[in-house]
């Protein structure tokens, strides 16, 4: 999950890196109240999740003077297409120079990289692309705390020392915050010393629960609704519904409605054990979806009892059409449950989907 500008200074701060003072503001004239403290320069900062965001309009530079107009100026705007909601109203540094760090998860290497660039601000793909020297890279081995000092002195070649603090708090906030991504751009010196004034943190989504982030999305009703039964659900632009139980199988049902030109409504992975009850809500949740007329079920029984997932399917009694392909525990008494409320059930995934294709035409 990546994390506001304002929310990944928070932590930067935590960790001891030097950040701009500044305040979070969500209506123009509340900006007023903290100029005294944020000095005669302004910078008004969109906090918007979206790349290249100065270059969009989203990075104002205001004066005492201006700074409510500049803020008004700016909620009206739209960045990329997003609208701004929250400004972060910072404290304008004199800055002298800008520089780039990042630090990032290698997959190839399976450990840290840090890139670290003399001229920050700008775009890193950029620079790299005009000149590959431009960038310095060193790989850190994960079960290191700190960054070697050899390693550091390779990373900043003659990029000033006191970078280095800074730099080594950034690779805490990777490790304690299991990070996928760290990064200032630009990490700026000024006369008053080393500055984040940009911040980008990507939490790792395996590490949400450990380090106690929720995730405040908007959530469709009945994306509350799949959360709530702990389903693995996803909304596709489809008609027919699908369910099923593990992510391959589930994907496979997708691939497979794909490969028949057929198009899905939805991705719902009922989990592993599934009872009764859950099945129910689940072929009630992906029936209340507008546009659905047929629902394939595809189940292997394991664990899940293929009687206890035909109760389930009875119980929910809805109006879409429910195909069902299942194998596994308890195959028989779930067929003969389901044919004796006159459901189908095939043999085989591929009949299951050709059979919804037709009823979906
Ligand atoms: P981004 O476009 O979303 O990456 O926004 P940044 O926060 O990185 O800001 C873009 C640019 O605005 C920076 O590269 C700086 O050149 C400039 N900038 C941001 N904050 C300040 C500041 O406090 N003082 C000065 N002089 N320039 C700033
Ligand atoms: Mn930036």
């Amino acid at each position: 999950m990546k994390l506001l500008e304002y929310e990944a200074k928070r932590v930067f701060a935590e960790y001891g890196i030097p950040v701009p003072k500044g305040v979070v503001i969500r209506a123009p004239a509340e900006v007023a109240a903290h100029l005294p403290d944020l000095g005669d320069g302004v910078v008004l900062k969109a906090q918007v999740d979206v790349g290249g965001r100065g270059k969009a309009g989203g990075v104002l530079f205001a004066d005492t003077k201006t700074a409510v107009e500049t803020a008004r100026d700016l909620f009206s705007r739209e960045i990329k297409g997003v609208p701004v909601r929250e400004i972060l109203a910072e404290e304008r540094l004199p800055i002298e120079h800008e520089y780039y760090v990042s630090i990032a998860v290698d997959r190839s290497s399976r450990q840290p990289v840090v890139l670290f660039a003399d001229a920050g601000g700008v775009e890193i793909e950029r620079m790299a692309e005009e000149d590959e020297s431009a960038v310095r890279r060193v790989f850190v081995s994960p079960l290191l705390t700190d960054i070697p000092p050899f390693l550091m002195r390779e990373l900043l070649g003659g990029a000033p020392k006191e970078l280095a603090p800074v730099i080594n708090s950034l690779y805490h906030v990777f490790q304690g915050k299991d990070a996928m991504l760290a990064e200032i751009n630009p990490l700026v010196t000024t006369a008053r010393g080393v500055y984040a004034a940009d911040a980008k943190l990507i939490v790792d989504d395996n590490a949400l629960a450990r380090q106690g982030i929720t995730v405040n999305r908007d959530l469709s009703e009945r994306e509350r609704e799949a959360e709530k039964h702990g389903f693995s659900y996803v909304e596709l632009d489809g008609t027919i519904g699908v369910i099923g139980n593990g992510a391959g199988l589930t994907m496979s049902t997708l691939d497979l409605i794909e490969f028949y030109n057929g198009r899905a409504a939805n991705f719902l992975d009922v989990g592993g054990g599934a009872d009764q009850e859950r099945v129910m809500h689940a072929v009630k949740l992906v029936a209340s979806m507008p546009g659905v007329n047929v629902i394939v079920v595809n189940l292997l029984g394991g664990i899940t009892r293929c009687d206890e997932v035909a109760k389930g399917i009875i119980a929910a009694g809805v109006a879409p059409t429910v195909i069902v392909r299942m194998a596994g525990t308890n195959e028989e008494e779930g067929r003969r449950l389901l044919a004796g409320c006159g459901y189908r059930m095939l043999e085989s995934m591929d009949a299951a989907v050709k059979a919804a294709m037709e009823v979906a035409e």
